[in-house]
């Protein structure tokens, strides 16, 4: 069964899907194969690995994605520029240089292409987030619901 911050996040994922095509199976293994099974950031090995969004969260094409671990991706970066943060995760200059010139290389590889953009889609975009998180605190209250359901049962 998901969980429901699973649920939300796959709804989210969809949603932008509209605005921005996602990565398809072949770019996802490209990326993968091009950072060598390694979080793009703190250089760790990954087994499948996150496709982090170098920037903003729109645009979803391998020109704006690069791979990285869970801990990275997820609790970490957040929405923070990636200059900012990779300088964070590297522990010399050396190696900052370096991971800096590999993503700045994976970049290059594909045309620009600037993230679709409207006063409309914005709006629509926001709007989505409200149900998102009208959809979690829906299943906490039914969560709470049940709960208190069971424990009167259990006492009668
Ligand atoms: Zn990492």
């Amino acid at each position: 069964m998901p969980q429901v911050s699973t649920a939300a996040n796959i709804m989210d994922r969809a949603a932008r899907a509209i605005v921005s095509a996602d990565l398809t199976k072949s770019q996802k293994l490209a990326i993968r194969e091009y950072f060598e099974w390694c979080c793009a950031y703190c250089g760790k090995k990954v087994r499948r690995g996150d496709f982090d969004h170098l920037d903003g969260r729109l645009e979803n094409g391998p020109r704006n994605r690069v791979l990285s671990c869970q801990k990275c991706n997820q609790q970490e970066k957040r929405e923070r520029p990636w200059r900012e943060f990779l300088a964070e995760k590297c522990e010399s200059d050396t190696v900052l240089t370096s991971r800096t010139k590999r993503i700045e290389d994976w970049v290059a590889r594909w045309p620009v292409r600037e993230a679709l953009s409207s006063p409309e889609i914005e709006q629509t975009l926001q709007s989505i987030e409200q149900i998102r998180q009208a959809y979690k605190v829906a299943c906490r209250k039914l969560r709470e619901a049940v709960k208190a359901e069971k424990a009167k049962r259990s006492c009668e």
